[in-house]
């Protein structure tokens, strides 16, 4: 069986895979996407590595999923957030144009959907819902067996769903969306924060406790220990170190995030009804007490079905679920 590259084109870094027949990523390379140099040259980077891994072997695509919204059958990125000066970019034609290659194109979270499907934690799934949490929240489906790509190419947008009618701004110029609630950025500024005010807390009254008999003192947060003491270096890793420790703050954030998220999760559920829903990116290595969080909230806001068939679990494939996934997307052209 021929191998097919599989990209995932970030804002940040790409990654790019070489799959194997049985969805194996074989050989990975991770570079720099440098979207500010334009795509013409991020892409040909990109052809470079592709050139120098196919030697000797027998390939017979690239697919690569791409953050924002792609035509999949023009294979043109449009309105990219994390990629400035994209818009527009035929990524389809422009790396064929390289490679020399079939080159089919999509969103990223639809493709580490049909990477979890595939080989992952939606493995037998009919009805799938995947989330990537990261800088930003995206979602793919899977309904009755496809991938569901919407009329505009934009289906499992999930991270713009509103969660509050008059809530807090978003990056996409609406407000209320859960991104703007649970993506990563906006969460460890919310740690931060507390932090900040956990410490001026302790600061202000610390000669106080012993004048309360029974009264324990407030330890600061372990996310500060972690951070080594530094409130501004705390990251999505010292959140969920802390809250797997049982931080009293960081499980706080942590609850807060899962229902947010569950909110968002639920009306999906209300509408798809999937059967599964898979958890990805990097919030999503806060772990269990994340897990716990979703799952209450989702079951608190959905109806009470008798037996309802839902499991709410992570990613199997982590970082390489987007890679395994777009190595795919040439078997869907073929059977759609
Ligand atoms: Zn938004």
């Amino acid at each position: 069986m021929p191998f097919d590259f599989g990209i995932d084109l970030g804002g940040t870094n790409t990654k790019i895979g070489l799959v194997d027949g049985a969805g194996k990523v074989r050989v990975r390379r991770v570079l720099a996407t440098r979207a500010a140099s334009g795509p013409a040259q991020a892409l040909k980077r990109v052809a470079a590595v592709i050139d120098k891994l196919r030697k000797r072997r027998r390939v017979a695509s690239v697919g690569i999923g791409i953050a924002g919204l792609v035509d999949h059958t023009a294979g043109i990125v449009r309105v990219p957030p994390n990629l400035p000066g994209w818009n527009g970019t035929p990524v389809k034609r422009t790396l064929e144009g390289f490679v020399g290659l079939p080159v089919y194109c999509a969103n990223d979270a639809n493709v580490v959907a049909l990477g979890e499907w595939l080989y992952g934690a939606g493995r037998g799934c009919r009805h799938l819902l995947c989330v990537t949490l990261g800088t930003g929240v995206g979602g793919g489906i899977i309904a009755d067996g496809r991938l569901l790509v919407g009329a505009n190419d934009a289906a499992g947008e999930i991270g713009h769903a509103a969660i509050f009618a008059d809530g807090l701004p978003c990056s996409c110029g609406h407000s209320g969306c859960v991104e703007r609630y649970v993506g990563a950025r906006y969460v460890e500024d919310r740690a931060r924060k507390r932090v900040r005010a956990q410490m001026k807390r302790l600061k202000d009254h610390k000669n106080q406790t012993s004048l309360f008999p029974g009264m324990k003192a407030e330890g600061p947060s372990l996310m500060l220990e972690f951070a080594k003491g530094d409130a501004s270096g705390i990251t999505m890793r010292e959140i969920g170190r802390a809250a797997r420790a049982g931080d009293r703050l960081a499980m706080t954030l942590v609850e807060e995030v899962g229902d947010y998220l569950g909110t968002a999760l639920a009306n999906a559920v209300e509408l798809l009804d999937p059967e599964r829903i898979v958890i990805g990116g990097g919030v999503s290595g806060i772990g269990p007490p994340l897990l716990k969080a979703v799952r209450k909230s989702v079951f608190r806001r959905t109806q009470s079905l008798p037996g309802r068939k839902l499991d709410i679990v992570f990613s199997e494939l982590g970082i390489n679920a987007g890679i395994v996934g777009a190595s795919r997307l040439r078997q869907l052209a073929v059977s759609s």
